[in-house]
């Protein structure tokens, strides 16, 4: 827990004489969601997908206001006004592009995995027609690694843990855990709601296998001291335009679209657990096959 300060620093870059009003928020700290780093995505995705060149222009709109990039449980060990931490969902085959605009910024990062689709494709983004997207392989995911940034847990299947029963959340969680630990030797900290859906038992089941943190969508700046396993995070998309970027890290999302988010959220769960329910009973009766759409993208 750490003392919240007073807000209102301003910052003058002497070389530019430039002036940045509420560089650094204190109390606050931003937490970008990305997906996939590439220009490879179909007309439905592809807001989704930011491209090499413009990812390099977004971080280096927010370096010369003075901000540095961590992974999120770095950013969470070692608060700062300045940190913004840069979060990766899906381990999209193509964030090997974003490895080297990472490692020329300086920029520290966490990858979440969902560790069943390994080395096979996206399949739970079939309603976004990008069930083909490659997810990267151990030895991939083992150079990033290497590259210091931080591997975290997506869950195992993708799931939407929040209507799953307390036993088949728990055996997702800790099963993702365990794989990052004999394919990549990392005890990972940090995890990734699906679809950033999460109840309580989510975030009990989480903490009680091991992790630290865990993150959700949210389109909000995380409080610092507050729930590490809530922490919300900011969508960076094909449309966030490099001049957004410090607007975006100092005022959040926009508040009309976290409003409308926050109504819809529990008919929508409950239309999602009646769907889950169905779909077992299908599946009981080796019929049917199960739905994988989402509201959100995580
Ligand atoms: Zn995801």
């Amino acid at each position: 827990m750490r003392v919240v300060g007073l807000r209102g620093e301003t910052t003058s870059t002497e070389n530019t004489g430039s002036y940045l009003p509420n560089a650094g928020v204190p109390g606050y700290l931003p937490v970008l969601m990305y997906h996939s780093i590439g220009t490879s995505a179909s007309r439905e995705f592809r807001r989704w997908q930011v491209g090499p060149e413009l990812f390099t222009d977004q971080l280096a709109a927010l370096s010369e206001a003075g901000y540095r990039f961590t992974g999120l449980s770095d950013a969470l060990d070692n608060p700062h006004d300045r940190t913004i931490a840069l979060t990766f969902d899906d381990a999209f085959h193509d964030f090997s592009a974003a490895v080297p605009v990472l490692q020329a910024a300086g920029a520290g990062a966490t990858l979440y995995v969902p560790t069943a689709h390994v080395g096979g494709k996206a399949t739970w983004l079939a309603d976004y027609a990008e069930a083909d997207l490659n997810i990267m392989s151990w030895a991939e995911l083992r150079a990033v690694a290497d590259a210091g940034i931080e591997i975290g847990s997506h869950g195992h299947e993708h799931a939407e843990l929040d209507v799953r029963p307390d036993d088949e959340l728990r055996r997702d969680i800790s099963t993702s855990r365990a794989m990052l630990i004999d394919q990549l030797g990392v005890a990972a900290r940090s995890f990734c709601y699906p679809f950033g859906y999460h109840t309580f038992e989510v975030r009990s089941a989480v903490a009680a296998a091991g992790f630290t943190s865990g993150c959700e969508v949210g389109y909000r700046r995380h409080r610092t001291g507050t729930d590490p396993f809530a922490v919300g995070r900011l969508i960076v998309t094909a449309d966030t335009r490099p001049e957004q970027m410090v607007e975006l890290v100092t005022r959040g999302q926009n508040d009309m679209i976290t409003e409308l988010r926050r109504r819809t959220r529990t008919p929508w769960r409950a239309y999602r657990a009646a769907r889950y329910r169905a779909a077992r009973l299908r599946a009981s009766r080796s019929t049917g096959s199960r739905n994988a759409g989402s509201q959100d993208l995580a």
